[in-house]
């Protein structure tokens, strides 16, 4: 199967137009361009932590296997509880947890039982210890504390044999390491690690560890997308600063996208750009320019570069803006959900919170605007002011202060929020203590 190409994909795009693309539209060109990795590894299991699960997972056994006791107690016959009156049974055994009772329990008897021990045959029911009184072997049960069934957990109950335990694209956690365990599955296949290649533009860019020469300012963007990378589960390939010359440029590109399935660079696409970066894109790779509807991250540029990307030849370009807040912006609006696409990770939309703004915000129609911001809770009675009196709006919970300076160079401000407050497409100014949406920080990257 070829890739389609760029035009074919734009052409799928309703309102497609490069000089001013909506967020949405952008996002959907990007869901169809990118391709997933195939390869699979098996991991043991504890190293499948974060992974992308690359097969479904049928459980091959009943989890629990057997009918077992849920509580510490007596096993019993439902049908030997008198209604409405105590019950006297006499206990004729134990049964451990992993050594099960064998004998023959007659009616009128009951085995003294263990929590996760199996229920000796013919037994159905579990009354807790601390419901009997015991006179010897005499076991009493006060009426109408037990019914039939209860305290027993089912074989089967947690997963029955053939049933679909996890699902391709999982990104696995805690529980799903458990759940896997429990099935005693001891290896897990899992997707390749997606290999994903960065690098800065701009001669004005120092790395750390060198004199900060006049005019010049440290390279930043190449931590914060380390960092990101990092938090995706993806293997981040650092290819430095690249000089502004058409020489290093391609060898920098030309190297990264062979070394990886993704390339990110930042700087170099706005449109008033006079250096090399653009030239470069457009000669090695099938590229677009864009201008984005939003704010921060205007520019950016979107393509394949050194083959149709993906599964070993070329790679996936994402060719960020260099403002250090608009490479955050747009790693989370675009690039994130791409990466964990390429990875073979089924799509999850991300939480978003609704709070009311403290303050009023001004924001035009027609673009989509991320601003940082500190979301809190709402002190209750202390709340700001609903704009409109409504069901949901009364007891809100959380409130959000924008940061102060919004330029797209500030990342303390960035560092110091705890959340984006996304401004939608069509939405206008926002008044205080208007709900608005925020994407929260803490589960993003
Ligand atoms: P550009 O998109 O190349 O026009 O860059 C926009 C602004 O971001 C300029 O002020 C650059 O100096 C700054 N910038 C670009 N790349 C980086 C970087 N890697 N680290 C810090 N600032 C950068
Ligand atoms: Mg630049």
């Amino acid at each position: 199967m070829t890739a389609p190409t760029l035009q074919e994909i734009a052409s799928c795009v309703s309102g497609y137009d490069p000089n001013a693309l909506p967020v949405a539209q952008a996002q959907e060109f990007i869901a169809r361009l990118v391709p997933r990795i195939e390869a699979v590894e098996m991991l043991a299991l504890r190293s499948a932590l974060g992974r992308v699960l690359a097969r479904d997972v049928i459980s091959a056994i009943n989890v629990p296997a057997h009918d077992n006791s849920a509580m510490d107690g007596y096993a019993l016959r439902g049908s030997d509880l008198r209604p409405d009156a105590q019950t006297v049974l006499h206990a004729v055994g134990t049964g451990f947890a992993g050594q099960r009772f064998d004998g023959a329990v007659q009616a009128g008897e009951c085995v003294r039982i263990m929590t996760g021990a199996v229920m000796p045959t013919g037994l159905d029911t579990v009354v807790p210890q601390e419901f009997i009184h015991a006179d010897g072997p005499r076991i009493m049960i006060p009426a109408n504390l037990v019914r039939r069934g209860d305290n027993r957990r089912l074989a089967g109950e947690d997963l029955g044999q053939g049933e679909a335990a996890l699902g391709m694209g999982r990104i696995l956690s805690p529980a799903d390491l458990g759940l896997l365990a429990s099935l005693g599955q001891a290896e897990v296949p899992v997707r390749r690690r997606l290999r994903v290649a960065f690098f800065s533009t701009g001669d004005e860019l120092r790395s750390i560890g060198e004199p900060l020469d006049a005019g010049c300012v440290y390279d930043s963007n190449r931590y914060t997308l380390w960092g990101m990378l990092q938090r995706l589960g993806v293997e981040g390939l650092d290819f430095g600063v690249v000089r502004d010359e058409p020489a290093a440029l391609e060898a920098a590109f030309r190297a990264a996208a062979r070394a990886a399935d993704a390339v990110i660079t930042s700087g170099g696409v706005s449109v008033g750009e006079a250096d090399h970066t653009k030239q470069v894109m457009a000669k090695l790779g099938d590229v677009l320019f864009w201008r984005i509807a939003m704010r921060p991250g205007r520019p950016m540029a979107i393509g394949r570069i050194g083959g149709t990307g993906g599964n070993g030849d070329g790679a996936i370009l994402f060719g960020l803006p260099g403002n250090p807040v608009a490479v955050m912006v747009t790693f989370y609006a675009f690039v994130r959900d791409a990466l964990l696409a390429m990875s073979g990770a089924t799509p999850k939309p991300l939480p978003m919170l609704r709070a009311a703004s403290t303050l009023a915000i001004r924001k035009k129609p027609g673009r989509t605007e991320y601003q940082r911001g500190i979301v809190s809770r709402a002190a209750p009675g202390n709340s700001v002011t609903p704009a409109q009196a409504g069901a949901h709006t009364s007891r809100e919970q959380w409130q959000v202060a924008i940061t102060g300076a919004q330029g797209s160079g500030i990342l303390r401000s960035m560092s110091q929020a705890n959340g984006l407050v996304v401004l939608h497409h069509q939405q206008g100014d926002v008044a205080a203590g208007e709900l608005v949406d925020v994407l929260p920080f803490d589960g993003l990257v």
